[in-house]
């Protein structure tokens, strides 16, 4: 059965809080943090009558098609978020350079 794809990124967002609340800043590894979301199971319930998917939990109902559509909207959501931080880092970096270089 799929995860339910908006407890996950919810369940995900958690770990990923309390992980850096816990680990120090140079201990954090993006592997560790793969491997605790790899451990996020939330599993959706199949209704054989109308071929849908239910979640227990949040109540979202979804074809297979519209559970991987709203999982991949939130991956690219998270990704988004992720290259504005690469974005910043860069150019605080670039920036750092050219600052010693003047
Ligand atoms: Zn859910």
């Amino acid at each position: 059965m799929p995860n339910c794809p908006e407890c996950a990124a919810k369940e995900k967002r958690k770990m990923q809080e309390r992980y850096e609340e816990e680990t120090p800043e140079e201990d954090r590894g993006r592997d560790d943090l793969y491997k605790l979301f790899d451990q996020v199971e939330i599993p959706m319930k199949l209704d054989t009558a109308t071929k849908h998917f239910i979640c227990k939990r949040c109540g979202l109902y979804a074809t297979r098609e519209q559970v991987s559509d709203i999982r991949y909207k939130l991956n690219q959501r998270e990704k988004t978020r992720e290259d504005r931080q690469d974005d910043y880092l860069n150019w605080w970096q670039k920036s750092k350079k050219e600052k010693q270089e003047e």
